[in-house]
């Protein structure tokens, strides 16, 4: 067994298994097995199962949210809620949309029928990581199942038991093996699903290392992949837009509310040079009234991080930067009355773009800011890492806020907006931050179907 700890605390808050190779197996053959009656299912009647199970979903929201909370450190107020209605929403979506499944055809003339089918692929491996783990598995779910695959899918180890609630919810609708939930350490349970001989298609969420892993595995035997992997996202604020609801879309973006554990947040900030330093002593002080707590505590507006782990990884890039030169805007190093992993939310000035702060996903509550002067330079420098997932712009001008979304080299640009993804839009990241778009039914479709031609002769 593996104990799953709440990091707001430290306190172990539950146990769950440690599946290993065989049962890894076992899961494959019964997903496998469950196939062929799952696929040859209408897809709208899979649809309705899906939107019955976001219905019982959205009726457990607090005690979702709870567990959430519980086990992430998310807090309950700004996120753990929000994630559990957003699981909801995600199956009430794709449950809706299933039925959009369709083929073409093509005008041949008289005597020939030429069409496609969207067919399902088969058993799916689907893997994701902790920092919005219900979110993350109800897509895996809903965009598997919906398109007629079978689903094993590996919740993360720190994070196992919203999932396995979500599951519990699926398995009141679902017809017996389509979904199977194995908990475990990465390489030991992820590894072995991987590279499991009876897997059709495999799906991952997490750090672009472990996506590596994941591609090799698919190469072995050429199986599609889709990856949603790490970021270092650009947010450039010029200088029409130096007010305070810029300073609150700032926060957002770099999702302090979730420690900035968040794939998408805005790390980089890049703010004009004539609005500098009033902006970030105003960021600095909206960021000192928030309360950083317990993550069940409806006072709190952060949390915790996830793990220890974490907290010495986060915490040794604020000390490396620091001892490079880096000035402490606000936040900093902890100190040590802290029940759990709580951090400050931590702004670093008089940063250079090559250390590793300013390039590597700290995956924490660290904002490095930067000032500017020349829109080609801000927008060179945006494009100047390896990661290209999300990016976000903040401009009264339209015109040039659309011109810097469109050279941004990012998967998602935000205009003026900061919030979370939305089911129905396309969402994915470009170079080192994945393969594939995901979130929409186009691309459910895209990952999780495959199209066969059918060609008739009527003549
Ligand atoms: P991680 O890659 O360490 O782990 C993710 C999952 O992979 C976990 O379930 C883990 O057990 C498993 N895993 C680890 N090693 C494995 C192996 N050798 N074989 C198979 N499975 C293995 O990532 P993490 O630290 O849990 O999550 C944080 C990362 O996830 C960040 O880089 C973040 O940006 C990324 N992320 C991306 C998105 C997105 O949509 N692009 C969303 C959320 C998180």
């Amino acid at each position: 067994m593996i104990e799953v700890e709440n990091p707001s605390r430290r306190e172990v808050i539950g146990t769950v298994p440690r599946h290993g190779a065989e049962d890894v197996d076992r899961a494959v053959r019964a997903a496998a097995a469950a196939f062929p009656q799952w696929a040859r299912r209408p897809a709208r009647e899979r649809g309705l199962l899906l939107t019955r199970i976001g219905d019982d979903l959205a009726e457990i929201g607090e005690e979702l949210a709870r567990l959430i909370a519980s086990e992430t450190g998310n807090a309950i107020r700004t996120q753990a809620r929000g994630e559990a209605a957003m699981a909801a929403d995600i199956f009430r979506y794709f449950g809706g949309v299933a039925g959009e499944q369709k083929g073409e055809t093509l005008p041949l003339g008289e005597d020939l029928l030429s069409y496609t089918v969207r067919e399902p692929l088969g058993v799916v491996a689907g893997i994701v990581p902790w920092n919005a783990p219900v979110m993350l598995a109800a897509l895996k779910v809903a965009m598997a199942l919906c398109t007629g695959n079978t689903l094993v899918l590996k919740a993360a180890e720190d994070a196992p038991l919203g999932v396995l609630k979500m599951a519990e919810i699926c398995w009141q609708h679902l017809p017996e093996g389509v979904l199977q939930v194995v908990t475990g350490y990465g390489e030991e349970t992820g590894g072995a699903l991987l590279n499991h001989p009876g897997i059709a298609k495999i799906t991952f969420t997490g750090s672009t290392e472990v996506g590596k892993i994941a591609m090799r595995a698919a190469a072995e035997r050429i199986l599609p992949v889709s990856l949603e992997l790490g970021g270092k996202s650009p947010a450039i604020v010029y200088p029409d837009s130096g007010d305070d609801a810029t300073v609150q879309h700032v926060i957002m973006a770099m999702r302090f509310a979730r420690q900035g554990q968040s794939c998408t947040a805005g790390s980089r900030l890049f703010v004009h040079a004539s609005i500098y330093d009033d902006f970030v002593a105003r960021l600095s002080a909206a960021l000192e009234q928030l309360v950083v707590g317990d993550a069940l505590d409806e006072a709190s507006d952060i949390g915790s991080l996830i793990s220890g782990t974490q907290d010495v990884r986060v915490c040794g890039y604020v000390r490396e930067a620091l001892e490079q030169g880096a000035v402490a805007l606000t936040g900093g190093l902890p100190d040590d009355s802290r029940p759990g992993y709580q951090l400050p939310p931590t702004v670093l000035g008089g940063v250079d773009p090559s250390w590793r702060v300013s390039r590597e996903e700290v995956f924490g509550p660290v904002l490095v800011a930067l000032p500017w002067e020349d829109e080609d330079e801000v927008i060179r420098w945006a494009n100047d890492t390896h990661y290209g997932l999300a990016a976000f712009v903040f401009s009264r001008d339209i015109n040039r806020a659309l011109r810097a979304a469109h050279r941004i080299e990012a998967g998602w640009v935000q205009v003026n907006r900061s919030g979370g993804q939305l089911p129905g839009m396309s969402y994915g990241g470009k170079k080192l931050s994945g393969l594939g778009a995901e979130y929409s039914i186009e691309g459910a479709l895209e990952s999780f179907t495959q199209r066969k031609s059918i060609t008739v002769g009527l003549g």
